[in-house]
């Protein structure tokens, strides 16, 4: 079985491909670079000891998308493509729009003509706006508070569309909570060139003493310390989710939504203690303003994806901060 894995060198699409070639499928990467580096391929072969073919190209390049799909007998595609930084794409959302849709309506264009009818898509927990209820269910309502939300929100609502004009379409929409983490081996992991705008980001590099100090968004939260809690997830493990839903998208027809987290949620301040704790480090803090946009709290009830696709979690907070830490340690000794 050959799996064609857009965005396969950024952050989830490389653990995932790990994953996939791990259980025994074929991997196809493609990949503009625009968020990830060509490293990341020799790396998955290093982790994996298997080849990996990689294409450098943009997913809203049709000739580019029918020439891979000719060269290759793809069997079914995992879309991880896409631009995902929340802030920029409320100061730019027109850049979000084009490359998030565009690329997504090309790829399907060209899956229809080829009929290769099986998807996989990253969509994200942002679908669910600003929960009515806690933890968070599939079936409830669905809005968003940034550009970023939209185009997801808006795919799903293509692929649904896509799906009722032909039944030969076999999709599952995976909705992420909070990934963090990387790799046992530290070959792979989160790297943001820019200042990171995510939580464990910012932790490891003040840790690492690139920065210097974490701002707490806000302490007056309607949560068990006052600070935001979110449902992370560690990044293998939500990999590994990406091949249970492949087995089912394989086997049957149809379009489900599922969400992918561990249904527990920790607080920042948790996070950084357990940061400090498991690594043995410091991590300087200040609580400031209110970060705009931000929800008290968010986490998944994960007893669907469990129901439908088998997928549970298997790592702990723990293993989540010291594996990010490894990476970034490593990383450092190596560049
Ligand atoms: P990432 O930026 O590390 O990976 C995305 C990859 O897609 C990058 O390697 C980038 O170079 C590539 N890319 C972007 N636009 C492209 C295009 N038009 N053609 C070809 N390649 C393109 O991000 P990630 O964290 O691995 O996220 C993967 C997917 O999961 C994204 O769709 C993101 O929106 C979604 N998601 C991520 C999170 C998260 O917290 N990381 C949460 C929910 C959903
Ligand atoms: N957060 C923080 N400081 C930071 C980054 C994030 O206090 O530098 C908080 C943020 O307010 C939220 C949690 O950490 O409560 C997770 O934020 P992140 O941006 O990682 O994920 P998201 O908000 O998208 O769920």
């Amino acid at each position: 079985m050959k799996i064609l894995v857009t965005g396969g060198t950024g952050y989830i699409g490389s653990h995932t491909c790990v994953e996939l070639i791990e259980s025994g499928y074929e991997v196809v990467i493609i990949d503009n670079l625009s968020n990830s580096k060509i490293e990341v391929v020799e790396r998955i072969k290093e982790i994996t000891g298997k080849d990996v073919k990689f294409y450098e190209g943009d997913c809203i390049d049709k000739s580019f998308l029918i020439k891979i799909f000719s060269k290759e007998k793809i069997d079914a595609v995992i879309h991880f493509a896409g631009f995902k930084a929340v802030g920029e794409s409320v100061s730019n959302p027109l850049k979000y729009y084009r490359n998030n849709l565009d690329s997504t309506i090309t790829l399907l264009e060209v899956m229809n003509e080829f009929n290769c009818k099986k998807l996989v898509f990253s969509s994200s927990a942002t679908v669910y706006g600003k929960p009515k209820s806690l933890p968070i269910k599939e079936t409830f309502p669905l809005s968003t508070t940034n550009p970023y939300g939209t185009t997801k929100l808006i795919i799903e609502g293509i692929l649904r569309d896509l799906y009722n004009s032909d039944n030969n379409w076999s999709i599952a929409i995976l909705r992420y909570f909070n990934p963090i983490g990387a790799h046992k081996s530290g070959l792979i992991g989160e790297n943001p060139n820019d200042i990171p705008n995510n939580l464990m980001p910012y932790i490891v590099k003040v840790a690492s003493k690139e920065l210097e100090c974490l701002n707490i968004f806000g302490n007056d939260y309607n949560t068990k310390d006052g600070t935001g809690v979110r449902d992370y997830i560690h990044v293998v493990d939500l990999a590994k989710g990406h091949i249970k839903a492949i087995e089912k998208i394989l086997n049957e027809n149809g379009i489900d939504a599922y969400n992918l987290g561990t249904g527990n949620g920790y607080s920042v301040l948790e996070i950084v203690n357990a940061f400090q704790k498991v690594n043995n480090v410091k991590v300087n803090y200040k609580i400031v303003e209110r970060r705009k946009g931000d929800i008290d709290a968010c986490y998944a009830d994960p007893s669907y994806a469990k129901e439908k696709l088998g997928f549970k979690t298997k790592y702990g907070i723990e293993d989540m901060c010291i594996d990010a830490y490894n990476f970034a340690k490593k990383f450092k000794e190596d560049n």
